[in-house]
C-alpha cells in the first residue's frame, strides 16, 4: 500500500455494481438486480428534455447550485403525494436538500454527525450496504444489529448499543422504509421506537421505494427535528442515470447538509431531467399499478416454489431465501444466481438471500420459467 494512503482503506473493495462474473455478450440480459423501473423515459419526454438540452441549458455556465426550482418542485410533490396516501405534511422548500444521487446525501449525513470521532451508526442487517459502506470510508464505526425472522429491527440489542457507556455515542439510526434487501416496511412498533431516541440521535428513514410502497413519515417530520427521510429519482421516477436524491429535514439540518455538499452537487442536465419527470409525474407513475400487480403475481408464483421461502413486498422487489437452506446455503444460492445470469435473469444474491427485482410482464414470466425450471415446482 502506498505510504501516503490510509491503511484501514487496503481492506475495501471498490463497489462491483453486477457482481457475478462477466457478461456473455451473447446472451441478452434482464437486469432484475438493482431495483429500477423497467421502463426508460416515454420517447417524447426525452425529446423535450434533448430540446432543453439545445435551447436551455448553457454547457460554458456552472449549474444551478441553489437547486432552487427543483426543490420548489419537490416541495410541492412531497405534500401531493402525501396526501394521496392521506398523511398530511407541509413541506416548504428549506426542508429539502438535493443531493448527486441519495448516497451523496448518505455521506454528507455521515460528515456533518460522526466525523472527528463524535460517534458511531447503527444499522440492522441485511439492510442497503450503503450506510455501512460509506461510513467506514470515512473511518465512522459501525454497529450492526440483527432482525426477527419476519426482518423486523432487533430493538433490544438496537437499545443496548445506543446504552453502550463503553462505546462512542450512536448520532444516527439507518432505517429503510420498506427495507432493502427485505422489502418489509418499518412496523408500529419499529416506528414507536424511533420515536422514542433522544433527540442526540439523527433518525434515517430512507424512503428510495415509497412509490411502490405508499407509506411515508414525511407527516411527522414537523415534530420531530431529529428525523430525516430520504428519497430518490433512482427507482419510481425511472432516472437511476441521472442520479438525483433528496433529504427532507428540519431547516437547521437541512442548512448543514447544504454546507457539507460540493457546490455544483448536481449537473444541469440532471436537474432538467428531474424537473421534467416531476412535472410529468402522472405519465411516469401510472407505471406504478402494473408493477405492484405484477409483484404480487410474482409472489404467489413463487410461494408455489417448494424450494423457496418469499415474504411480503411493500416494494418493487422480492426477497426469498432456500425453503432447506443447507450446510453452505450461500454456496447454493451463488450458484443459483449464476445458473439464472447464464440463462439471461440477472438477480442480487444479498444477506442470506435473494432479492429479485419486479421488471416487465415478460422479463417476469421469464424469471419465473427459469426460476422453476433451476428449481423444480409446479406452478
Ligand atoms: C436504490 C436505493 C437508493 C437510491 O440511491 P441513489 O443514490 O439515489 O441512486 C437509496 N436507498 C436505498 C435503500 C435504495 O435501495
Amino acid at each position: 500500500m502506498l505510504e501516503f494512503l490510509r491503511p484501514d482503506l487496503a481492506a475495501f473493495a471498490a463497489y462491483q455494481p453486477h457482481p457475478g462474473g462477466p457478461d456473455d455478450p451473447a446472451i441478452a440480459l434482464d437486469r432484475l438486480d438493482t431495483n429500477e423501473c423497467p421502463y426508460s423515459l416515454p420517447d417524447d419526454l426525452k425529446d423535450k428534455l434533448a430540446r432543453t438540452y439545445e435551447r436551455a441549458i448553457e454547457t460554458n455556465r456552472y449549474p444551478d447550485g441553489s437547486h432552487a426550482d427543483l426543490k420548489t418542485a419537490i416541495a410541492e410533490y412531497v405534500c401531493e403525494s402525501a396526501a394521496a396516501v392521506g398523511v398530511e405534511a407541509a413541506i416548504a422548500p428549506e426542508r429539502i436538500s438535493v443531493g448527486n444521487g441519495s448516497d451523496e446525501l448518505i455521506r454528507a449525513l455521515l460528515i456533518a454527525t460522526c466525523l472527528g470521532d463524535r460517534g458511531r451508526v447503527l444499522v440492522a442487517e441485511p439492510t442497503f450496504s450503503m450506510y455501512g459502506i460509506l461510513a467506514r470510508t470515512l473511518g465512522v464505526p459501525v454497529v450492526a444489529v440483527g432482525r426477527s425472522p419476519d426482518f423486523a429491527i432487533d430493538l433490544d440489542a438496537a437499545s443496548a448499543a445506543i446504552a453502550d457507556p463503553d462505546a462512542s455515542p450512536v448520532r444516527i439510526v439507518w432505517t429503510v422504509h420498506p427495507n432493502s434487501p427485505t422489502a418489509n416496511a418499518l412496523s408500529p412498533a419499529e416506528l414507536d421506537w424511533l420515536r422514542s431516541l433522544p433527540d442526540s440521535i439523527l433518525v434515517a428513514i430512507d424512503e428510495a421505494y415509497f412509490e411502490f410502497s405508499g407509506q411515508t413519515v414525511v407527516g411527522e417530520l414537523a415534530a420531530r427535528p431529529n428525523w430525516i427521510v430520504l428519497r430518490t429519482f433512482s427507482k419510481a421516477f425511472r432516472l437511476a442515470a441521472h442520479r438525483v436524491g433528496y433529504a427532507i429535514g428540519h431547516p437547521d439540518a437541512i442548512a448543514v447538509l447544504e454546507k457539507v455538499r460540493l457546490p455544483y452537487n448536481l449537473p444541469a442536465f440532471s436537474q432538467a431531467a428531474a424537473s421534467t419527470a416531476l412535472i410529468h409525474r402522472r405519465e411516469l407513475l401510472a407505471a406504478i399499478p402494473e408493477i405492484q400487480a405484477e409483484r404480487d403475481r410474482l409472489l404467489a408464483a413463487f410461494r408455489d416454489l417448494p424450494a423457496l421461502t418469499v415474504w411480503p413486498s411493500d416494494a418493487n422487489f422480492i426477497y426469498a431465501r432456500l425453503a432447506a437452506p443447507g450446510a453452505d446455503a450461500d454456496a447454493a444460492l451463488a450458484d443459483l444466481c449464476r445458473q439464472l445470469k447464464a440463462r439471461g435473469t440477472l438477480i442480487r444474491h444479498t444477506g442470506g438471500g435473494l432479492r429479485i427485482t419486479v421488471g416487465s410482464p415478460p422479463e417476469n414470466d421469464r424469471t419465473l420459467a427459469r426460476l422453476r425450471e433451476l428449481l423444480g415446482g409446479t406452478a
